[in-house]
């Protein structure tokens, strides 16, 4: 189901002056084009922001958004509006192509409340080993080694046969462990969507807990791949 947006600043319609909700690309009354809404991408697609997207419907409203906004409906309209189609269909794709995906859905909406993601905010070195995932500890510091001998292994034109089916191997569990944090993320998103502002709260931390593991496995992988494919 989607959460759809029922409450939003009034603005009036440029056009009719009407009032409608600030969040919407067209005016309710009138159907004239609106200038870029300043709220989240959540609020384009006329949704509150939450995690449990249904993406069907998602693309649903993306296209006929799209087909509502293409440049041919505006070719004999007033200039102010023909930019504001150009500009409304920026903001559009920008906000499918983040909704849609679940990662870039999550960390968005987490931003939105005020959580701090990502690298910038870690404030420490990847390299550094009070950053690895305790459960992990063994493991990466074991994986580090290899990595650096397949390097030295190739810089001699060498090949290591059992080097490399241990590294496949390694990159073969850290991607599982990178689904099992998927699995958990998809659980947060229903406690956050249903839950409470206590719930929320925690479902919050969870989930900027689980984007830190991840970014950090995949990482993993991508050192492993790109060592893998040199
Ligand atoms: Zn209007």
């Amino acid at each position: 189901m989607l959460k759809v947006l029922d409450s939003a600043v009034p603005v009036a319609c440029w056009s009719c002056a009407v009032a409608h909700n600030d969040a919407t690309l067209f005016c309710p009354h009138c159907s004239k084009i609106q200038p870029p809404p300043g709220g989240d991408y959540f609020s384009v697609f006329g949704l509150v922001p939450h995690l449990d997207l249904d993406l069907s419907e998602l693309e649903h409203e993306f296209h006929r958004l799209s087909r509502k906004l293409h440049p041919d409906r505006f070719a004999r309209a007033a200039d102010n509006e023909k930019q504001w189609s150009l500009a409304d269909t920026a903001l559009l794709n920008d906000a499918y192509r983040t909704l849609r995906e679940p990662i870039h859905r999550t960390e968005y909406l987490l931003k939105l409340h005020g959580a701090a993601i990502g690298e910038e905010h870690s404030g420490k070195d990847r390299k550094d080993p009070s950053r690895v995932p305790a459960d992990l500890l063994e493991e990466v510091f074991e994986l580090n080694m290899q990595l650096e001998e397949m390097r030295a292994a190739r810089k001699m034109g060498e090949t290591d046969a059992e080097l490399q089916a241990s590294l496949e191997q390694a990159k073969r569990k850290f991607d599982g462990l990178m689904d099992e944090v998927d699995h958990d993320l998809r659980a947060q998103w229903k406690a956050w969507d249903e839950g409470d502002a206590g719930a929320r709260a925690a479902a919050q931390k969870a989930m900027v807990a689980l984007l830190d593991r991840r970014r950090y496995l995949n990482n993993l992988v991508r050192d492993v791949t790109e060592t893998l494919g040199a």
